[in-house]
């Protein structure tokens, strides 16, 4: 999260907005967890568990919408080496 979804300042290392004080503090944890999740969904994929890889990428997604999530649950959905 880069700037304040309410007043449009750029968010610095605070989760709260210098100039409105909005507190983006779950909205942060938030998208953290959604990064993990999409880690954790690479690796079991990786590792050849799809129903993890699936259920993490759907979790992830659910945290946050981000293109590579998308991505990743598209290509775990239907597979292109098979
Ligand atoms: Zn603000």
């Amino acid at each position: 999260m880069e700037r304040c979804t309410a007043c449009r300042s750029r968010l610095g290392d605070s989760p709260l907005c210098p100039r409105c004080g909005c507190d983006f503090t779950l909205a942060i944890r938030a998208e953290k967890q959604a990064d993990r999740l999409l880690c954790k969904s690479v690796l079991a994929w990786s590792s050849g568990n799809y129903a993890l890889a699936t259920a993490c990428a759907l979790e992830s997604q659910a945290h946050k919408q981000q293109r590579l999530t998308k991505v990743v649950t598209a290509l775990l959905q239907k597979p292109f080496w098979g």
